[in-house]
């Protein structure tokens, strides 16, 4: 048999899965990739489109390689490509993350004898299931049968142009620096589109609006605390764990450490302890711990921490505290509505445009995904309670609307969110991704199929 897998979304997450598979070392004969991807290019997707050198990865070169069981891949490619030895400790371009990913498939793609991946330029806007497998529907109304699908299609985004926001990645680029910019969201890409304005001339106020007012915090290097299972809390409630973590931080400090150990030693359980949080604890999470725990666990590299802190100094960035509420677009900008945090009363803020940098959004339907949607409207998913996206099982099969595993659909990556919460980041879904790669290996009649 050979084994077909689909893989819908060639962003990070379907790029990792696709070379976990690869990495496999299957007999070539048995086993083929197909990739479908509605954008040119594979391997950037959202995070690493980016051309600007300034947009760096939030994470260190060390916790960057595409395998968990070989950390110094990325350096060594890195090294291939003239970087120079000893980055393990920086904080690269996204750009050339972008080129890594991409690199990881390129030899599979060009194919030998027997092309093992393929990669389809084409939206995929349906899937069916039968016994046998799945077909994947594409939007030039052709149809790719596969034994497997995985969805790799990233978050859902909102219609920013419904919204009267700019999409971060696509704003104007030839925007007056001398006029007002409204940035709404104060995360990463925040720091992101700051970082840009900055760079080519801005001189007029740059608006950042939040609930919070919080900025992501800066790295420093750390030295993660060790902390089994048993050291965590685990199955109580959002309140006690959130006390709990002070009360480990402030210790952890009084003793000379720094909280990111803290938070750093948390990394490889977070996902246990999401399973283990009793659902109204999630849902309390998300509305009183959530900006707190992104602002502390995703950080900045500090040569941005330390532009950022120049720029408000000198006045140019300036953070709002306050509540979204709005943004309309007119002949000479827009105007961008919110309440301020305290206070009943509506203010508002002019820009030439304002940008929508709120990251992650619940997911809500209908959605202008036409897959996710047509998944939904056959009942082969169903959003999860908290519309953080489609509900999975622990072993990243997609649950239908019945509470019922698939046997044929699985999810990586950020669309597992419901599930893991904690599945946003390259080193997290590069573990999802090699235990889906080694289950679906692990299929009844391909077992055999190693090469020696
Ligand atoms: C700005 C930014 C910076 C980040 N920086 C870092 C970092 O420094 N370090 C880190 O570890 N993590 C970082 N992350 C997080 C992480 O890398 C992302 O979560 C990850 O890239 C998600 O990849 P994805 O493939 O799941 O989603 P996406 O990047 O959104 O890719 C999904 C792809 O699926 C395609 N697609 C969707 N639906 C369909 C369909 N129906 N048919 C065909 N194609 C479809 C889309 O076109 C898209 O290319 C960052 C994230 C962002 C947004």
């Amino acid at each position: 048999m050979t084994l077909h897998v689909a893989i819908i979304g060639g962003g990070a997450s379907g790029t990792l899965t696709a070379a976990h598979l690869l990495q496999r070392r299957v007999n070539p004969q048995r086993l083929r990739i197909t990739i479908v991807e509605a954008r040119q290019d594979v391997g950037c997707g959202v995070a690493y489109s980016t051309v600007q050198a300034c947009h760096l990865l939030n994470t260190r070169v060390h916790n960057m390689s595409a395998f968990p069981d070989d950390p110094t891949h990325f350096s060594r490619w890195l090294e291939g490509q003239g970087f120079g030895p000893g980055r393990d400790m920086d904080f690269v371009p996204r750009k050339t993350y972008g080129r890594y990913l991409a690199d990881l498939l390129g030899p599979a793609a060009e194919g030998g004898l027997v092309p093992r991946l393929q990669i389809l330029d084409q939206e995929c806007v349906a899937l069916r299931v039968h016994d046998h497998g799945v077909e994947v529907g594409l939007a030039d109304g052709s149809v790719l049968p596969a034994h497997f699908a995985i969805l790799a299609t990233g978050i859902c985004r909102d219609d920013q142009k419904a919204s009267g926001l700019e999409d971060p990645w696509s704003r104007p680029s030839d925007a007056d620096p001398a006029s007002p910019v409204v940035l709404v969201g104060t995360g990463l890409t925040m720091v992101d589109m700051v970082l840009s304005l900055l760079n080519a001339g801005q001189s007029a106020p740059i608006y950042a609006i939040s609930r919070r007012g919080l900025l992501p915090q800066p790295h420093r290097p750390t030295k993660p605390l060790k902390l089994s299972t048993a050291d965590i809390p685990m199955g109580s409630s959002a309140g006690y764990l959130l006390q709990w973590l002070r009360t480990t931080i402030r210790a952890h400090e009084a003793a000379g450490g720094d909280w990111r150990d803290v938070m750093d030693g948390l990394r490889p359980h977070t996902q246990l302890l999401w399973r283990h949080l009793p659902p109204d604890s999630r849902q309390r999470f998300l509305r009183q711990g959530s900006s707190l725990w992104e602002t502390h666990r995703h950080r900045m590299p500090p040569s941005s921490a330390a532009r950022m802190e120049e720029a408000r100094a000198a006045g140019l960035l300036r953070i709002v505290k306050g509540h979204f509420q709005g943004a309309e677009r007119h002949v000479s900008g827009t105007s961008v509505t919110y309440r301020p945090s305290g206070e009943k009363s509506l203010a508002r803020l002019e820009g030439a445009y304002a940008i929508d940098c709120r990251g992650f959004r619940r997911l809500s339907l209908p959605t202008p995904n036409r897959l996710l949607q047509s998944l939904v409207d056959q009942g082969l998913g169903r959003l999860d309670p908290l519309s953080l996206g489609l509900d999975f099982d622990q072993n990243d099969a997609l649950i239908d609307r019945d509470g019922r595993s698939a046997r044929r659909i699985f999810g990586v990556g950020p669309i597992t969110r419901a599930t893991h919460f904690e599945i946003t980041a390259v080193p997290d879904i590069r573990v999802q991704a090699a235990c889906l790669a080694e289950r679906l290996i692990g299929t009844p009649g391909l077992s055999a199929t190693h090469t020696a």
